[in-house]
């Protein structure tokens, strides 16, 4: 087994599973009910990890979950303005308005 893909939501590994499925990779997810409930914070070292079943689907995996990542984990960005933290897609902080770019 190969550990391809961590988060620290398992909303979004089980969105990684679901692409390897897609693909007729097998895999599976360790520590699914380790970080307690949806959405709360758990420390790193009880992220739900997703394992493809075969060493050799390792390369097509991470190929796939390339795109998967590029889509939806885009990382955060936090506000100059007013240190926000805001989701990858927010164009503007949620809290003051400032822009992204804006300057430092
Ligand atoms: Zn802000």
């Amino acid at each position: 087994m190969k550990l391809v893909y961590t988060h620290q939501s398992l909303i979004m590994v089980a969105q990684a599973k679901s692409s390897l499925d897609q693909l007729s990779i097998r895999c599976v997810i360790h520590n699914e009910y380790a970080s307690g409930a949806m959405g709360e914070l758990a420390p790193i070292d009880i992220w739900p990890e997703l394992f493809v079943l075969h060493d050799r689907d390792e390369e097509r995996a991470r190929i796939a979950l390339s795109y998967v990542s590029a889509d939806s984990a885009a990382p955060e960005w936090s506000c100059k303005a007013c240190s926000s933290l805001n989701p990858a897609t927010f164009d503007t902080c949620w809290h003051c308005a400032a822009d992204q770019c804006l300057p430092a």
